[in-house]
């Protein structure tokens, strides 16, 4: 008798054993999607193997398999062994990986989009009195011009009643098609002006090395340190025509959604003859089935895409490249709470693929690598055309009066200089909303959210008082709560008030915003950067959501109005963070032939990523960073664990963190575990967040991968208590 191991699409963490009707022998593969019951409720599951056991093996009978929802697998083989990779090195249930790789919409089947096309009968056996029946006539006609066309085109031209006439005489026959739909086709969308480039010796050389690897077939990790403006992305394209000439694949992460639609329209222009699909988060249900299924049907295919494009089943996966290699954006926030560009890594080794990661400020993680492991460091260390880095202005803002608080003089002037010259300006702070805080001049009251402990920020455009953790939202107060003065007072700048004063100093510079407020509007985002792109913006200003990748070869002066913000964080990895920002912001100006320059505001000019920052020098900043993280033991050379507790009653979450979490943990690792400690609990840096008190114990391993099962067991066996939640994040990116 055939079994089958199936997960299901439910918190069951492994998967169960079904039978296979005889009739489903030949249907049901490791991949195929299929119906069981669970209980008494049907399931959908994904079937992750197949095996033929004696029948004796099995005292008790196994339920059947129901029915299969395709007649084909709809994942590879490979994608399951790096589902249970994930979800054993991310210590979460196979479930919630399954849940995230395999989209809701492949699982319910619905039908495919089809449209109807008329098709001239041939011979034609009827004739049509042009003088008895003129309409006709004349749709016979214009068919007889168009034999086959969108049922649809015809009807606008003609009624109907004709088009049954016809499809009852025989004259025409319905034709029906698959329609995929393939997502940002409108040209409209982005209209970059894309000469064709003849790429560089530098950027040969790359090519080269990586196409060495494609060649040979094998898996291996290509860094690519290329500073801002160097022409990674034709180094990719590049490698990408190769292999799609050869038949292959290639998958190509971005880590954010805004940034694809630029990036997808340049690939698009310059490989002319394939198509290029895409893959994020906002697609809709029928662009998501027809890209998975042209994923499975295509022997060779490119896909530009976010996050969980990298569960895409690719056929004959040669190439996986990951620009911005360094983002955050790559880490999900929930469950599984992956790194897509680990995943990347981690899957192109299973296929043995080449995978290349690119970045101009990469991270610690993947330059250790290349130094401790054997990822290969390509470097282009030059701008196209020998175009020199922008140059970076360092203001003091301590000694900047009143107003110039906000917009010192030196970007003041520096900003009428280009807005003069008809060049585009860029100014970058990292904060939403018009004020961060909310306070009384009469007494010491702040606005805080009522369900966590943050100040609320002043958003003007809407005039409400927002929680950017919680979403919590309220009036703005007339009057102080506590001491009833009416001298309410706005702290901090949000990149509205910056936006309002460039208006008022500048007010025949068009300008506009972008941040996550403006970015709900669907195409806002892209609609402004066409303008900008086309020139009739002069101003941008935004949040880190123009920080990166953009390429506007006439913006030639960025002002960083806050180049402290990520400072303060209490985040080990606040220089880093930091660093990246500042650098990848500059690397916005002077992309063009006139040059750029930088303005980078500061309270404290003294301090050494600042500096190193403005000049570029990521040597010297990665080596004393190295330093710094070694004698602490931070990563890259450990990993972190961060275990989340959270809970409604403080005392209850407190007392699971310390005695039934944290101390049997760290006896758990007492004994013979080289290497791993555990720190905390400690309180969150942000206490409280819906109304739910944080706790975080943190574990420091030389490995994952050693240790990541004795935590799941561990997990799974300790009670906790209700009310109380725990979540392991591996590899952790966020530690507020
Ligand atoms: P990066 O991704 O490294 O920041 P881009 O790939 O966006 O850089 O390239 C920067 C600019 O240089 C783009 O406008 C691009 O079209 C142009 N460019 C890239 N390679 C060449 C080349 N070989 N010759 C001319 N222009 C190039
Ligand atoms: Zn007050
Ligand atoms: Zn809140």
């Amino acid at each position: 008798m055939f079994i089958a191991e199936v997960l299901i699409f439910a918190p069951i963490d492994r998967p169960l054993r079904y039978s296979i009707p005889e009739e489903l022998r030949f249907v049901i593969f490791p991949g195929s999607l299929v119906h069981v019951f669970v209980g008494k409720a049907q399931r959908i599951g994904l079937v992750t193997g197949v095996r033929e056991v004696g029948g004796e093996h099995f005292s008790y009978a196994l339920k059947p398999i129901l029915r299969t929802i395709y007649d084909a697998p709809i994942t590879h083989e490979i994608l399951i062994q790096l589902y249970f990779w994930m979800a054993k090195y991310y210590i979460c249930d196979l479930f919630s990986v399954i849940d995230a790789a395999i989209p809701q919409v492949i699982r319910k089947n619905i039908p495919l989009k089809l449209v109807t096309y008329f098709r001239l009968a041939s011979p034609l056996e009827v004739i049509i009195d042009a003088k008895k029946l003129p309409k006709q006539w004349e749709a016979l006609e214009f068919l007889k011009g168009n034999p086959f066309l969108l049922k649809s085109e015809f009807l606008k031209k003609f009624s109907r009643n004709i088009a049954d006439v016809f499809l009852r005489k025989n004259i025409v026959y319905e034709v029906f098609q698959r329609e995929e739909r393939v997502a940002y086709t409108n040209p409209g969308l982005i209209n970059p002006e894309f000469r064709s480039v003849q790429l560089t010796g530098e950027q040969w050389r790359v090519v080269e090395s990586v196409g060495e690897s494609l060649r040979q077939k094998i898996f291996g990790v290509h860094l690519l340190h290329g500073v801002t403006g160097s022409g990674k992305t034709e180094v990719y394209i590049e490698l990408i025509r190769r292999v799609l000439a050869e038949g292959g694949s290639v998958l190509y992460l971005l880590p954010e959604l805004a940034l694809t639609a630029q990036v997808v329209e340049k690939i698009r222009s310059r490989l002319e003859g394939f198509r290029v699909w895409v893959w994020h988060s906002g697609l809709s249900d029928g662009e998501r089935r027809d890209t998975w299924l042209a994923a499975l049907n295509n022997g060779s295919m490119v896909v530009v895409g976010a996050r969980s494009a990298v569960f895409l089943p690719l056929n004959n996966l040669r190439l996986v490249i990951v620009d911005e290699e360094h983002e955050s954006a790559y880490k999900q926030g929930e469950n599984p709470r992956y790194h897509g560009r680990d995943v990347a890594i981690y899957r192109a080794k299973l296929h043995q693929a080449t995978c290349l990661l690119g970045s101009a400020t990469p991270s610690m993680e993947s330059f250790f690598n290349t130094k401790f492991k054997h990822y290969k460091l390509e470097t282009l260390p030059q701008r196209i055309d020998q175009r020199p880095l922008p140059l970076v202005h360092v203001v003091d803002m301590r000694y900047e009066p009143g107003a110039n608080g906000v917009l010192s003089r030196l970007l003041l002037r520096k900003m009428e200089e280009r807005l003069e010259k008809k060049e585009q300006v860029i100014l970058f702070l990292n904060r939403r909303g018009y004020a961060t805080t909310v306070l009384c001049r009469g007494c010491d009251f702040i606005a805080l959210c009522p369900h966590c402990s943050l100040p609320l920020t002043f958003h003007r455009t809407i005039s409400r008082l927002i929680c950017h953790f919680c979403s919590h939202q309220e009036p703005p107060h007339s009057r102080c709560p506590k001491c009833g003065s009416s001298e309410i007072f706005y702290n901090g700048v949000g990149i509205q008030r910056v936006e309002q004063m460039v208006q008022k100093i500048f007010p025949d510079a068009p300008m506009a915003r972008i941040d996550s407020d403006v970015m709900g509007k669907k195409h806002e985002f892209i609609h402004i950067l066409n303008r900008f792109r086309r020139g009739e913006l002069a101003v941008l200003v935004g949040t880190q959501m123009i920080a990166k990748g953009l390429d506007f070869p006439n913006v030639t002066l960025v002002g960083l109005i806050n180049a402290d913000g990520s400072l303060n964080q209490q985040d080990f990895r606040a220089n880093e963070k930091t660093f990246q920002l500042l650098v990848q912001v500059a690397g916005r100006s002077g992309r063009g032939e006139a040059g750029g320059e930088v303005v980078l505001q500061t309270h404290i000019p003294v301090n050494e990523t600042i500096f190193l920052a403005k000049n570029n020098n990521f040597d010297e900043f990665i080596t004393k960073e190295f330093e710094l993280r070694q004698c602490l033991g931070y990563p890259p050379f450990r990993h972190i664990i961060n275990c989340n507790i959270s809970g409604s009653d403080a005392r209850v979450a407190e007392e699971f963190a310390k005695e039934a979490f944290g101390k049997p943990l760290g006896l758990l690792f007492s004994e013979g575990a080289a290497g791993v400690e555990i720190r905390g609990p400690i309180i969150s840096p942000v206490e409280k967040i819906q109304d739910r008190f944080r706790y975080s114990v943190l574990i420091f391993t030389p490995s994952v991968s050693k240790i990541c099962e004795k935590i799941y067991n561990f997990r799974s066996k300790i009670p906790i208590p209700a009310g109380v939640t725990l979540s392991i994040d591996v590899d952790a990116f966020d530690f507020l």
